[in-house]
């Protein structure tokens, strides 16, 4: 993992603490043998948590070498996870990603120190739904100084998850203590009593005494009956104290808190160093006179034809045979990518206002359908 920081992890072992990445050229070369070897096309990536950059250029060096295969690896749910990254991702044979959203609250996953907020899981496990990657979330309960309230509540942004349709599948892990984590190391630290045993070959968990006295498992059975109820997409509405056959607290969470977690953010942002991806060069092109108000203009018609629809934009022609000229010259299969302040001075030598035009409908309609990616 080259995160290695989370406080129930085991972090201090080498298979977890040694990440050593393989440049994207010898993992697809690795990638290519293996498809000679066994003509088989699917690969899991075992990778604790796989890097968002070296995802990046995976996937670019896939689509390179022009292979069909699919994918899916454990990720750790960043930020680095755009729409546009997973989306290059999807083209390149990702169909699932694993990912530890641990325990839904935001005190307990400073604690774990997992780098994530629960929002911002919500907008990644978005990107890579929208994608059409299926994402797979490992959730937990029973954390150190985890109250009763903390658990319901954890509860409901797992059920808000899977009603706004952006997490597909879960499970749910009770927490334990295991020896080689810093929880493990420095148990006092974490608010847990370690009853301490000999400890005998691959016998790794610690039992412990939590300093809250809350008896975790008995949340168990409600959360794994309910879990398995979203995923099947039912009983969202049912209420949680109606999986518990004990009196829980009402959660503390408003319901539309992830729908509000997942209103657009502001995409009218320009990022000059963003490398700019073209995942299409060949569009058909026709032009036509449009007269509006006694106004004629030459208009060109592009028809993109992607693999499940077809995507039609009309630009002035000259703009849309400029952009087909920087679409033939930067395909995705050229090592070197140009960035966006490129593409705005090229733009600019020959027209006005770029932001105008790369903020326009008709780029917008590109760039959600996965034709242009800014990375
Ligand atoms: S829990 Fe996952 S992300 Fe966290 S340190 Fe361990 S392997 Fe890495």
């Amino acid at each position: 993992c080259y995160w290695g920081k989370c406080t129930f992890c085991d972090i201090s072992l080498d298979y977890i603490r040694l990440y050593e990445p393989v440049s994207a050229k010898i993992l697809v070369d690795r990638m290519q043998e293996l498809i000679t070897k066994t003509g088989e096309t699917g690969f899991h990536f075992v990778d604790e948590a796989a890097p968002p950059a070296l995802m990046r250029e995976v996937a670019l060096e896939i689509l390179r070498r022009n292979l069909v295969v699919t994918w899916w690896t454990n990720i750790r749910f960043e930020k680095n996870f755009s729409r546009d990254l997973c989306y290059l991702l999807k083209l390149s044979g990702c169909v699932a990603v694993s990912g530890g959203l641990e325990v839904a609250s935001d005190r307990l996953l400073k604690l774990i120190d997992k780098g994530v907020s629960v929002e911002q899981v919500a907008r990644v496990t978005r990107n890579f739904t929208e994608a059409g990657i299926m994402v797979h979330s490992y959730l937990m309960y029973g954390y150190p100084t985890q109250t009763v309230q903390e658990t319901v509540d954890s509860l409901e942004m797992v059920r808000q998850l899977f009603e706004m349709g952006v997490l597909q599948s879960g499970f749910w892990h009770q927490f334990s203590m295991t020896a080689h984590s810093p929880i493990g190391k420095n148990p006092e630290e974490f608010g847990v009593a370690p009853l301490k045993k000999e400890i005998l070959f691959a016998h790794n968990d610690v039992d412990f005494v939590d300093k809250t006295g809350i008896d975790h498992s008995i949340f168990g059975y409600g959360l794994k009956k309910s879990l398995f109820n979203y995923m099947h997409g039912i009983n969202f509405d049912m209420p949680l104290q109606d999986w518990f056959d004990f009196r829980i607290p009402p959660t503390t969470i408003h319901p539309d808190y992830i729908h509000d977690c997942l209103l657009d953010e502001d995409d009218f942002k320009f990022k000059g160093n963003s490398k700019i991806i073209f995942t299409s060069k060949n569009p058909v092109a026709e032009d036509f006179i449009k007269t509006k108000k006694g106004n004629s203009r030459n208009i060109t018609q592009l028809t993109f034809h992607l693999k499940t629809n077809i995507v039609k934009i009309e630009l002035d022609q000259e703009k849309a045979y400029w952009l087909l000229k920087m679409m033939q010259e930067n395909s995705i299969a050229k090592p070197q990518k140009i960035t966006l302040q490129y593409l705005k001075n090229n733009f600019e030598e020959n027209f006005e206002d770029f932001e105008l035009f790369w903020f326009s409908k008709p780029l917008k309609q590109l760039k959600e359908n996965g034709i242009i990616l800014s990375l």
